[in-house]
């Protein structure tokens, strides 16, 4: 089955975020635009999974374990994982290898954590938006152990991406796919990066605004609408 998604979006969990990303608002509005699969990403945590979990129950939509880690080398990678228990013992790790810094709420934003009424429950203190002593092999190793996957995020763009921080891809990455960003033309970027070709490409929001989450507009097509069957078809070459 064709299905509509967006894998990369931010709750008010991430300090730079809107606030107005409460789990009920992101889920009201994927729906809203059709979506039938989406990710929350937060920056090195999934605090607010379950909330955003338990507000898409009885609706038509699938909401996948995942997080935007970064590694050592400040570059992000979405995971995603087809159970929880799974993304809660990565959740564990990335945190035991997040520099803790603590979040300076009137520069870098409050980073809240909600219920699925959208009530607050309390605020991370320490910031979430930094590196971790992972290195980007442990991390996608880490991932892959826990039946997860992992995809450079944004790799089109000038921060943060695998291609800005390391200037290629290593070979010997298990890595299928790769995130373009909303505005990146596909067609042209693969002209001037010819050695990208043999990837497969994701096009997701990174929305940190309700506004900038994906219409119908960036497809996979799955045997079933399941993490299960997502982390399948990303894993393939
Ligand atoms: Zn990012
Ligand atoms: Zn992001």
């Amino acid at each position: 089955m064709r299905t509509a998604v967006d894998l990369h979006i931010h709750s008010a969990l991430s300090p730079c975020s809107e606030k107005d990303m409460t789990p009920n608002n992101i889920v009201n509005m994927a729906c809203l635009k059709g979506l039938d699969i989406i990710a929350v990403t937060d920056h090195n945590s999934m605090e607010n999974y379950l909330s955003v979990l338990k507000c898409g129950r009885g609706k038509k939509i699938l909401i996948v374990p995942a997080m935007e880690i970064e590694s050592r080398e400040e570059i992000h990678l979405l995971s995603f994982f087809s159970d929880f228990a799974a993304a809660q013992s990565m959740q564990r790790i990335v945190s035991d290898a997040l520099m803790k810094v603590e979040n300076r709420e009137d520069i870098f934003g409050r980073q809240l954590v909600m219920d699925e009424w959208d009530n607050l429950k309390g605020t991370v203190k320490h910031l979430l938006l930094t590196a971790t002593e992972l290195g980007i092999e442990d991390i996608i190793d880490l991932v892959d152990g826990l039946g997860g996957v992992v995809i450079p995020a944004h790799v089109d763009r000038e921060s943060n991406s695998i291609l800005s921080n390391l200037g290629a891809i290593p070979e010997d990455l298990k890595i299928n796919y790769l995130e373009i960003s909303a505005e990146c033309n596909l067609e042209e970027y693969i002209k001037k990066n010819p050695q990208l070709s043999r990837y497969h490409f994701i096009r997701s929001s990174d929305a940190h605004h309700l506004g900038d989450i994906l219409e119908r507009e960036s497809f996979l097509d799955l045997e079933e609408a399941s993490a299960a069957c997502l982390i399948d078809l990303l894993k393939r070459k």
